[in-house]
């Protein structure tokens, strides 16, 4: 199971580094990382669990996070509406970008940054991707488009980032006058 002590933090080399797309079908090895993403998501929102493995909760963990540089992530996490969006993703390729920009409020965070940080970022409100999403009754990646909107959206994109060796902390802003926030700070603490 993944622990903190298996996160990799700000600083570290290959958080900038652009991740590799894994060949398909995914071999065993790869799709057990997809598995252990999404159990950290998942187990680390859970109070009494997050205590006691001592996990900052977490709704998105990329593989480049655990210091694997494949293009394969997780996401889970439920919109407002109480959807649940939860993901083992690979090899995605964003194929729309809103014009319209949305951010959260209170600013993203990150399992890989240890601090405060001040400042938004600005995100597409809706996207589509291409991807090959885990299924796991059928040990496979299937391939799968997506529209995401609002905090689903920001998610995989904030993911998607990792990918490419982007980090948050580099796309801080004190104000974006063309982005509409998404919701106040205080109703989400999780990292992604
Ligand atoms: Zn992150």
């Amino acid at each position: 199971m993944i622990l903190m002590k298996d996160i990799i933090r700000e600083g570290h080399p290959n958080l900038t580094k652009k991740s590799k797309k894994i060949s398909l079908p995914a071999s065993k090895k790869d799709q057990e990382l997809g598995v252990s993403l999404l159990t950290y998501c998942i187990v680390s929102q859970n109070e009494e669990l997050n205590e006691l493995y001592q996990l900052r909760p977490g709704v998105g963990l990329s593989a480049v996070q655990i210091n694997v540089l494949k293009r394969i992530f997780a996401m889970h996490l439920y919109d407002f509406d109480g959807t649940l969006y939860s993901y083992i993703i690979s090899n995605p390729v964003i194929t729309y970008k809103s014009k319209e920009l949305i951010y959260l409020n209170g600013g993203e965070g990150c399992l890989s940054v240890d601090r405060e940080t001040e400042g938004i970022t600005p995100r597409h409100k809706v996207i589509k991707a291409q991807a090959f999403v885990y299924d796991l009754n059928e040990k496979r990646f299937k391939p799968r488009e997506l529209t995401l909107k609002g905090l689903p959206a920001i998610v995989f994109q904030h993911e998607y980032d990792h990918l490419e060796g982007i980090l948050y902390v580099s796309k801080l802003f004190d104000e974006l006058p063309d982005a509409k926030p998404l919701i106040e700070k205080e109703t989400h603490e999780n990292s992604l």
